[in-house]
């Protein structure tokens, strides 16, 4: 199998990347945003749970988001493999994920983590908005409170993987063919 963790920060393009390289290798997407959202368009528990959270740019807490990740796995049951995008997004996510993919006999196999600086996050952020009709992407407040959310807490996933091994940064600036193509390369290099 091959388990892809795309990481980035908000606005980094892990969304239009992950439609790119699971269209190459036939992955199942698994975007804890994308399922928090469309838990809340269904109005579920779970999504109004969430929204609380979204709606200030926080973490949904960790509890809740590994048992929805678990279960979704689960639910899918890829043979190919997966991309995590937006997940796992502090250490103890990591570590759950870890544990979650050696109980059903896999692992992860690499990370991509796409840099780009802030003040082009910002950017990009705010032009998402007007097509994506997110309220976190259309406040400027709530989207600082992302970068520094990302900053504290996600980007030192980086050094978990980092520390077996797995970590490849990827210049996430340019066009978006030209990050797909750092990207295929990268996995290429691992997918041996
Ligand atoms: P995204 O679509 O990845 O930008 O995520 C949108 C929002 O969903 C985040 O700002 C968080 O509030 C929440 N979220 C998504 N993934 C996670 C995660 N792995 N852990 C905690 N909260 C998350």
């Amino acid at each position: 199998m091959l388990n892809i963790v795309l990481f980035g920060p908000p606005g980094a393009g892990k969304g239009t990347q992950s439609e790119r390289l699971i269209e190459k290798y036939g992955l199942t997407h698994l975007s804890t945003g994308d399922i928090f959202r469309a838990n809340i368009k269904g109005e579920t528990e779970l999504g109004q749970l969430a929204k609380s959270y979204m709606d200030q740019g926080h973490l949904v807490p960790d509890s809740v988001t590994i048992d929805m990740l678990r279960a979704e796995v689960l639910k899918s049951n890829s043979s190919k493999g997966y991309i995590f995008d937006g997940f796992p997004r502090t250490n103890a996510q990591a570590t759950a994920l870890d544990d979650f993919l050696a109980s059903i006999g896999t692992q992860i196999t690499l990370m991509l983590a796409l840099e780009v600086e802030e003040n082009e996050l910002k950017n990009r952020l705010l032009k998402r908005a007007e097509v994506s009709g997110r309220p976190d992407d259309a406040d400027p407040a709530i989207i600082e409170n992302r970068i520094a959310v990302y900053n504290r807490e996600t980007a030192p996933v980086k050094s978990f993987y980092q520390a077996q091994n797995k970590l490849i940064f990827i210049d996430g600036i340019g066009t978006i063919d030209n990050i797909t193509d750092r990207l295929f390369e990268a996995v290429e290099s691992r997918n041996t």
